[in-house]
């Protein structure tokens, strides 16, 4: 398993990278990089993200991504009903709380 700890003690389930200690979320874009071309890490990443989404699971804590699938259904998902201007996320910390 991935070693990333959530802040509430329970341990990310992804299978690590070869390699890497972390899963391709939480494998930071340095150590990615080293392991294999960045196309390649931001594809790993990707799917992980839609694999997580599609499971339901919305806890991307401590997850680096170069994007992220912002569409209605996701973003109802982490309570943002609407939208009044743009959203620019550029070497971004999100936090959501209730
Ligand atoms: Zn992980």
């Amino acid at each position: 398993m991935c070693d990333y700890i959530y802040s509430d003690g329970s341990k990310c389930q992804e299978a690590p990278l070869e390699g890497s200690k972390y899963c391709a979320l939480h494998i930071s874009f340095e150590e990615g990089e080293k392991l294999v071309w960045r196309e390649k890490l931001e594809e790993l990443k990707l799917s992980a993200v839609a694999r997580k989404l599609q499971a339901g699971d919305f806890n991307f804590e401590g997850a680096y991504l170069y994007t992220f699938p912002l569409t209605w259904e996701v973003l109802e998902e982490f309570g943002i009903k609407e939208i009044e201007d743009n959203i620019i996320l550029s070497n971004a910390n999100v936090i959501l709380s209730g």
